[in-house]
């Protein structure tokens, strides 16, 4: 694959960057001179595109991911008393969502090696109260989705994909979205493909998409006679049509995105060979990867220096990098369900040595290896 022509130099190179071009900028512009502004045609166009993407599931669009992972519980009728199991390293919004709708984020530990969560350790934290699994699919590599599902079977779990990392990941071959019981994607600008923010859900079942339809909106059901009824106590998380314009003209390239994605990690792994300064480099997978993040373990232990030096001293070198993301159970709101230090080691492991590098579609393989070199000469010196 040739490098496209309009890669820029980036004397700061960031982490992440989305891929908007001219003629998306114009597809948008077009939008707003409409003034068709707000939830119309090019949300319906953006979800028949999406739902052709997986395999003919129904697709809805919604504000954010966050907003999705929320709408996605609620169809499912979960709320005050269930127990919803995630895992401890992910992004906040997970535990968020869960805990707005009155249901408890149950953690689990993830694996250290593919980041995702444990199944085993999900399995021993099924109560009776348990209504849903929430994995992610973290920096876009899937779980094993055999396993999972015959787990969530086992038990007669509901399943809520978080899939905000991982549109356009294929699992054996098939998309994200396109089986299973609910994925919800993230459309957020370091995602594989943007609507600058906004987010969707695939569904298995119809009847649930057509409940999103309502919740997100109100919870209004038009009437015949022109008024309208409230059906249930809805939301307003609905996506205006300028931001689904842009996520038609980017989903149109996302596969395009995802093999530059790949690409540009092969250079990663091909620079860092495993155990480089002792780094720890995260699991590679197969092509069904779409490398949202290149996010290796720091070995601070050994360097006897902060996660911030380091990346202080690459930022210095005009090179980006971000935490993606912090332990969960550790954090302030969620203190009181009574884990601390020590409870899910592998979680917090990742939350404390976990460095994203950069890494996005228009970025150069000699910017890779501008990124290598610095990491060499920061983490030997
Ligand atoms: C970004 C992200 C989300 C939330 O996506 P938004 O569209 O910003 O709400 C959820 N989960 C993970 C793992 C993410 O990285």
């Amino acid at each position: 694959m040739t490098l496209p022509a309009d890669s820029p130099a980036l004397p700061f190179l960031p982490f992440a960057r989305p891929t908007i071009d001219e003629p998306m900028i114009e597809a948008l512009a077009d939008t707003v001179r409409s003034l068709q502004l707000t939830s119309g045609p090019q949300v319906l166009a953006f979800e028949q595109a999406l739902s052709e993407y997986h395999g003919g599931r129904p697709a809805r669009v919604v504000t954010s991911a966050t907003a999705g992972l929320e709408l996605a519980l609620m169809a499912c009728g979960i709320g005050a008393g269930d127990e919803v199991i995630l895992p401890a390293q992910t992004f906040f919004s997970c535990a968020n969502a869960i805990a707005r709708t009155g249901a408890t984020p149950v953690f689990v530990d993830v694996d250290l090696d593919s980041r995702n969560l444990s199944l085993a350790a999900a399995a021993a934290a099924i109560t009776p109260r348990t209504r849903a699994l929430m994995p992610t699919h973290f920096a876009g590599l899937p779980l094993d989705m055999d396993a999972l599902y015959a787990l969530a079977r086992q038990h007669g779990l509901r399943v809520i994909e978080d899939a905000a990392l991982a549109i356009g990941s294929r699992w054996q071959g098939k998309p994200i979205g396109s089986f299973g019981d609910i994925a919800s994607f993230s459309f957020h600008p370091n995602k594989n493909m943007t609507t600058i923010e906004g987010g969707a859900l695939v569904f298995a079942d119809p009847a649930e998409a057509a409940k999103v339809e309502q919740l997100r909106f109100h919870g209004i059901r038009r009437l015949p006679d022109g008024t309208r009824d409230v059906m249930m106590v809805g939301a307003k998380y609905n996506m205006p049509d300028v931001h689904a314009r842009l996520g038609l003209a980017q989903l149109a390239r996302l596969d395009t995105f995802n093999a530059r994605r790949r690409l540009l990690v092969d250079r990663y792994f091909e620079r860092l060979a495993p155990d480089a300064f002792g780094l720890q480099l995260p699991l590679r997978g197969d092509d069904g990867h779409s490398w949202n993040m290149f996010a290796p373990l720091l070995p601070l232990a050994r360097l006897g220096r902060s996660r911030k030096q380091i990346m202080d001293a690459l930022a210095a070198r005009g090179i980006g990098s971000g935490v993606s993301y912090e332990a969960i159970h550790l954090t302030t709101a969620y203190r009181h369900l009574g884990h601390g230090e020590g409870s899910f080691p592998n979680s917090e492991r990742i939350g404390r040595e976990t460095l994203t590098l950069p890494l996005f579609p228009l970025m150069r393989l000699d910017q890779v290896d501008r990124v290598c070199d610095a990491l060499e000469e920061i983490l030997t010196a």
